[in-house]
């Protein structure tokens, strides 16, 4: 037992959850790598949401609120740590949820297919291997995607997202959103809107203010990523980061 006023208590229970993840199979050995580095970045900005990041997940709110067919896309990680806000986000913004593995296995699925199942949420995507495409004909595995969710989504929310598939996502004409504690990463520079922030924190917020911006005009909505400039964004989060080495 973690006790409750323990300073790194939050980062304690996360890795708990990656530990449990990886004894029930459906969590790769790299996907524990890619959390380390998320916690060697999130200790930088000293584990708290950033004024720099709550505008960018703003600006991705009111993105995803304006988009035809808005994609949620998870993996082990997500799973293992957001999975109930994941389902209530989803419902909130009504996005869809879509299952890319990186290190795809058909037990890993199963497994987490049915972890969404237990929570009532039948809709997963991208579980089925027959009703997988190729983005623009690229025979990769980093290219799979469901016809009716990534495959034609505009607005894609990524996290914990490989370089490779960003760049084929971004190159394909999708807006990606994505959550990366890694200002530098690939996937952080290619996205079109990037919040520089753990997802166990990031999910929770984007729940709590979507009511609000709901509420919005589809003008207002607009004026809200007119304003936000991502590289600004991105600047500030290194800005941020480079004020713990003065
Ligand atoms: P890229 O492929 O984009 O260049 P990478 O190879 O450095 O990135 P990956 O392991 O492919 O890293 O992706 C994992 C990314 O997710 C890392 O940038 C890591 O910092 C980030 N990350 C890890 N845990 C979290 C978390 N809980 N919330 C948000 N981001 C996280
Ligand atoms: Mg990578």
């Amino acid at each position: 037992m973690i006790p409750k006023n323990h300073p790194r208590y939050n980062s304690l229970i996360e890795r708990e959850k990656i530990k449990d993840a990886m004894k029930k199979s459906y969590l790769a050995e790299s996907g524990m790598i890619a959390h380390g580095r998320g916690e060697a970045f999130d200790y930088l900005i000293e584990e708290k949401t950033s004024k720099t990041a709550e505008m960018a997940i703003k600006a991705s709110l009111a993105m995803l609120l304006l988009s035809e067919n808005p994609v949620i896309s998870i993996n082990g990680n997500s799973t293992a740590l957001a999975i109930d806000q994941i389902i209530e986000l989803s419902k909130k913004i009504n996005a869809k949820v879509e299952l890319n593995l990186f290190y795809r296995t058909d037990k890993r699925v199963k497994i987490i297919k049915e972890l969404f199942e237990k929570k009532g949420f039948n809709k997963l995507l991208g579980t089925d291997p027959y009703n997988l495409k190729y983005i623009n004909g690229l025979e990769s595995p980093r290219a799979t995607a469901s016809k009716e969710g990534i495959y034609s989504a505009d607005t894609i929310l990524v996290m914990l997202e490989d370089g490779d598939r960003t760049e084929i996502l971004a190159q394909n004409g999708k807006f990606i959103i994505a959550i990366d504690l890694n200002p530098l990463s690939r996937t952080a520079q290619m996205a079109n809107i990037t919040i520089v922030d753990n997802i166990t924190r990031t999910i929770p917020l984007m729940i709590k203010i979507s009511d609000n911006l709901k509420n919005k005009t589809e003008k207002e909505l607009n004026k809200i990523i007119n304003d936000f400039s991502n590289e600004k964004n991105l600047n500030d989060s290194l800005e941020l980061i480079r004020g713990k080495f003065k």
